[in-house]
C-alpha cells in the first residue's frame, strides 16, 4: 500500500464561518478530518501532521515555509509522497520556495487548497484533495515516482510549482503557469506528461535548505512614477535585491534619473532582476531601445519567470550565500529547477 502524509497548514480547505465576526477563519485539523471519512477508505495510506493554529496563508511566511520543508525532510524515507493543504493566496509563493528548498528531489509534493470550505456542499475540496493524493502516491512500473517534483494541483491541472500564479479569485481554477504547460491533466483519467517533468538522478539525496533573507522589494513600474518613490525603495537600509516589474518585453522609461538611481544601486550592491509585468513572455533586454538604460545600468533579466518565484529564489540565494553576490547574480540569470526559461 502507498503511503502519503498530509501535511495541513491551512487555507479556506480548513474554514468555517465564525459565529462572531461572520468571516471565515480555520477550523482545527479534527473538524476538517470530520468532513473528509474518504480519506482513510481508499487504498493509499494517508497520515496526517497539522500546524497548531492553521493559518489562513496570508499568515504564512519564511518561518512558515521552513516548517514544511522540515516536514517533508524528517519523513522523506517513510512515505511515498506528499500533500500540503494551504491557502490558496499565497501557495505559488509557499510552493515556489519549497522548490527551491528541497534540492535534488525525487518524491511528489503537491500543495493543493479550495475555493469552498469542505463543509460547504458545492466545494471543490475533495476533489482537490482526493487527486492531489493520488498523484503523490503515484508510481511507475520500477516503482519511481511519476511526478518527483514540487507542484500545485487545481480544478483539473497539476502545475510545476514555481510556475504557478493565483489568477482568480472566484472561479474553481484559481491557478494557471502561464509559461509552461501543466505536468498533467485530471478528467476520468489522469493523463500525465512525461517529457514535461523534471526527474532528478535517484542516487542524488535530497539537500534542505533553509537559509533565507527577506531583505528584498518589489518595484512596480508605471507611467509617471516619480523619482522620490524610487530613491525612497532602492536606498532602503539593507536591501539586497530588487525584482523590476518592467513593461511589455522588459522596458522602462527613459528618464535619465531611473537610469542613475538604477545604475547607483547595483553599484551599491544591491541585485536588480527585470521582471516583465505581462503573465505570459519572457523579457528581452535589447529588443526595444527602451531597455537598454536598463542593461548599461546592470539589471539582469529574469526571462519568463513569475515574481512569486523569483522573489523567493532571491530570498533563498541571498540567505544561503550571505558573502557571495557574484554568485547569487549568476544563479539568478539561470535555471536551477525549472522555474525559467533562459535562451
Ligand atoms: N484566504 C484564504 C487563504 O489563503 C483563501 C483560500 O484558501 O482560498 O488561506
Amino acid at each position: 500500500m502507498s503511503k502519503v502524509l498530509l501535511i495541513s497548514t491551512g487555507g479556506t480547505i480548513t474554514m468555517v464561518r465564525s459565529k462572531h465576526s461572520g468571516a471565515l477563519v480555520p477550523a482545527d485539523i479534527e473538524t476538517f478530518k470530520a468532513f473528509m471519512p474518504e480519506l482513510f477508505a481508499g487504498n493509499i495510506h494517508v497520515d496526517i501532521q497539522a500546524f497548531s493554529p492553521l493559518l489562513d496563508s496570508s499568515d504564512v511566511n519564511p518561518e512558515c515555509w521552513v516548517r514544511m520543508a522540515r516536514m517533508v525532510y524528517d519523513h522523506y524515507e517513510e512515505y511515498d509522497g506528499f500533500v500540503i493543504l494551504h491557502g490558496t493566496d499565497t501557495m505559488s509563493y509557499s510552493a515556489s520556495a519549497l522548490s527551491f528548498m528541497l534540492e535534488n528531489l525525487s518524491k511528489p509534493v503537491v500543495f493543493t487548497g479550495s475555493q469552498l470550505p469542505v463543509g460547504v456542499l458545492r466545494s471543490d475540496a475533495k476533489e482537490n484533495l482526493l487527486t492531489a493524493i493520488e498523484i503523490a502516491a503515484a508510481q511507475d512500473e520500477e516503482g519511481n515516482a511519476i511526478v518527483p517534483e514540487v507542484t500545485i494541483y487545481f480544478e483539473d491541472r497539476l502545475f510545476r510549482a514555481n510556475r504557478t500564479t493565483k489568477r482568480n479569485a472566484e472561479h474553481f481554477s484559481a491557478f494557471n503557469s502561464y509559461n509552461y504547460p501543466a505536468l498533467a491533466k485530471a478528467g476520468v483519467h489522469i493523463t500525465y506528461q512525461p517529457h514535461l517533468i523534471h526527474y532528478t538522478p535517484l542516487e542524488k539525496p535530497l539537500v534542505l535548505h533553509t537559509r533565507f533573507d527577506c531583505n528584498v522589494a518589489v518595484l512596480k513600474l508605471f507611467p509617471g512614477i516619480q523619482q522620490p518613490v524610487v530613491r525612497a525603495l532602492l536606498r532602503t537600509r539593507g536591501l539586497k535585491g530588487v525584482v523590476l516589474e518592467t513593461f511589455g518585453a522588459g522596458n522602462a522609461p527613459t528618464d535619465k534619473w531611473l537610469y542613475r538611481e538604477l545604475k547607483a544601486a547595483v553599484k551599491k550592491g544591491i541585485v536588480i532582476v527585470n521582471k516583465t509585468q505581462c503573465n505570459t513572455g519572457s523579457v528581452e533586454m535589447g529588443l526595444y531601445a527602451v531597455s537598454l538604460n536598463l542593461m548599461k545600468a546592470g539589471v539582469i533579466s529574469g526571462y519568463d519567470i513569475t515574481t512569486e518565484a523569483l522573489l523567493t529564489k532571491m530570498m533563498l540565494l541571498f540567505g544561503e550565500n550571505p558573502d557571495d553576490i557574484e554568485l547569487v547574480r549568476t544563479l539568478l540569470g539561470k535555471d536551477i529547477c525549472g522555474e525559467v526559461t533562459v535562451d
